[in-house]
């Protein structure tokens, strides 16, 4: 029998690597568009180019920075949960209807919700994983990545929360994210040798509004990174970018996330960059934390050729213009 030969015309292989590798640029600009960052400062977007990794500290919030901004968050879920006790979510709810709740704006809210946990025994200390597990609380995309770098790069990541610090613990091992690089610095259920709670740590408690006290509240971290004086701060509500109000540094870049406030004028005033939507991006962060880790081979070239280890900045990037960083403005 005679064999059988096939004739491909070479302009259809042209044509077909083409119409693929369109497909390809279309598929990473739509993944793009869920991760639109504006750069309010642009030239904050090299202020970490001289950064080497051994510099670097990342300071990020959790609820829906962390998370999707469409995610529960840690005292929503706890204080609404179909599994805490009805006398618990009757005494929690009062706290949660944010139209009529005129504590809002103080430490109290945080006060009272403790005081009602402790009051019930709630959450019982056996129940957490599954609280977290069966909450609506999903990481943000590009979330685990960036947490996944920072680990291999050995950068110390402190997550500063005025939520509950074993929420955030559970939920972060249930993704494979809870490595020895990230402290967690938020209110901590204390059980002693219970299943209920018997007081919650510190007080006065870790709030929205009183993140400058991070640096004295994880003293214990940043003295042991001492060394390390340049920092990436993410946080979606604007008073997030004072969790380094009081800590030396020499480069700060901060990105705040919008999620689905219909007005960015705030973040844009007390962010050096935002990015827009419930379910933005992580990815331009990872970005740039890749650029001052480049890959292996590229080092290898840059350290044969008896350059920095840095890349990705322009010669004409300018330099941080020290004391520029504006303060944020409280909402
Ligand atoms: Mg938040």
């Amino acid at each position: 029998m005679a064999p059988i030969s096939i004739t491909v015309d070479s302009r259809w292989i042209v044509i077909g690597a083409t119409a693929l590798g369109a497909a390809a640029l279309l598929y990473q600009a739509r993944s793009k568009k869920l991760a639109t960052v504006w750069w309010v400062r642009k030239h904050k977007r090299y202020v970490h180019a001289a950064t080497k990794p051994s510099d670097l500290i990342v300071i990020a919030d959790f609820d829906a920075t962390i998370t999707s901004g469409d995610s529960e968050q840690c005292h929503d879920l706890l204080g609404a949960s179909k599994l805490m006790s009805k006398a618990f979510r009757d005494d929690f709810a009062p706290l949660l209807d944010w139209t009529t709740n005129v504590a809002i704006d103080g430490v109290e809210w945080w006060d009272t919700a403790h005081g009602f946990m402790v009051k019930h025994g709630m959450p019982p200390r056996q129940l957490i994983p599954r609280l977290v597990r069966e909450a609506h609380m999903e990481p943000r995309p590009g979330a685990l990545e960036l947490l996944k770098k920072l680990e291999v790069m050995d950068v110390p990541v402190l997550i500063v929360s005025a939520g509950v610090t074993d929420v955030i613990e559970e939920f972060l091992r249930q993704h494979g994210a809870l490595s020895e690089n990230v402290t967690i610095c938020s209110n901590r259920l204390n059980y002693e040798a219970d299943s209920a709670p018997k007081s919650v740590s510190p007080s006065p408690p870790i709030t929205s509004f009183t993140k400058p006290l991070a640096y004295k509240s994880a003293s214990s971290f940043f003295a042991q990174h001492s060394s390390r004086r340049a920092l990436i701060v993410l946080g979606d509500s604007v008073t997030d970018v004072d969790a380094c109000e009081n800590v030396p540094h020499d480069r700060v870049l901060s990105v705040g996330f919008v999620n689905s406030r219909p007005d960015a004028a705030a973040h844009a005033q007390a962010f050096d960059a935002v990015v827009q939507g419930s379910k933005g991006s992580l990815d331009p962060v990872t970005e740039i934390v890749e650029e001052i880790s480049p890959p292996t081979f590229v080092r290898r070239s840059i350290s044969k050729l008896g350059l920095s280890t840095s890349v990705g900045a322009p010669s004409s990037a300018p330099a941080m213009n020290k004391g520029a960083h504006p303060q944020p403005k409280k909402n």
